[in-house]
């Protein structure tokens, strides 16, 4: 009898601190609890809110991949992942996952490993409303052109338009906004379904002019080497497709700024 209950006891106290092996995120999710990272100031996809709420479309599909892996809201802590310390935020096992507008590339790769994707978007420019001559990145020379460190977007820029344009890199996207309202560069540039945020947030002062010019394919950052996890994220993404989540999280955060909501994608990183 008393050793019954002496293995009961033990038993709870094992569920209760988690018995999940601590060295993969699934293992981790076990215990109930996953570090997260995400933009903060990204309008519609990923915003941490003044009363300290986050939202956005990133923000549920990174709640939806933690529930289905075991883990309640309560249990998610939210870490700002700027575009530039995503890749070094999983190799040093400061977030879990990355869900942070983050475009699968064969650079990034090489430090992380990525499921998805579950979104795709193109770059594209945005300007001040009066502009009339910027319409796309072969007429940027000798203009001012904003992006953030360590994005794919500055990166295109340097490599494909760096002869004429003169680029400045911010830490974060909310900066090239004002710094664009401020007249201190021309344009800024990066996947437009976030410039479409920032456009419907000030509708008689910005703008976005032209078509896409690349493709971005957003996917959710892992440890490298984790495929247990990244198969069961993989699925995760799958269900919210599946289960129309996915669709009705798209019309409620992005929706409002107009973005045009595309199909989604085929799962394409698995092992
Ligand atoms: N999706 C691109 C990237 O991963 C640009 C947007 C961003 O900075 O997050 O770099």
């Amino acid at each position: 009898m008393r050793r019954a209950a002496l293995l009961t006891a033990v038993a709870v106290l094992a569920t209760a601190c988690g018995s999940g092996d601590t060295s993969t995120v699934i293992g981790r999710a076990e215990n109930g609890k996953l570090t997260i990272g995400i933009r903060y100031d990204q309008p519609g996809l990923s915003q941490k809110r003044l009363d300290g709420r986050y939202v956005g479309f990133d923000v549920d599909v990174a709640r939806y991949v933690a529930n289905e892996l075991g883990v309640k809201e309560s249990g998610i802590t939210f870490k700002e992942a700027r575009g530039a310390v995503r890749e070094s935020m999983l190799e040093n096992h400061e977030a879990d996952l990355i869900v942070a507008t983050y475009s699968i590339t064969d650079a990034r790769k090489q430090k992380v490993d990525f499921a998805g994707p579950y979104f795709e978007t193109g770059q594209g420019i945005l300007v001040r409303f009066t502009e009339q001559s910027i319409q796309g990145p072969e007429t940027l020379n000798d203009r001012k052109l904003c992006s953030v460190k360590g994005s794919t977007s500055a990166q295109k820029v340097k490599s494909d338009h760096a002869q004429g344009v003169r680029l400045v890199e911010y830490g974060q996207y909310s900066d090239c906004v004002i710094a664009l309202m401020a007249g201190n560069v021309d344009a800024v540039t990066t996947d437009e379904v976030i410039l479409a945020g920032f456009a419907a947030e000030n509708p008689e002062l910005l703008k976005l002019v032209g078509k896409p010019f690349s493709k971005e394919r957003y996917g959710i950052g892992l440890p490298k080497g984790d495929t247990k996890s990244r198969d069961a994220v993989n699925k995760a993404i799958e269900k919210m497709v599946s289960s129309g989540e996915w669709k009705r999280a798209l019309e409620r955060n992005v929706g409002p700024s107009g973005y045009e909501i595309p199909q989604p994608p085929q799962i394409t990183e698995k092992s």
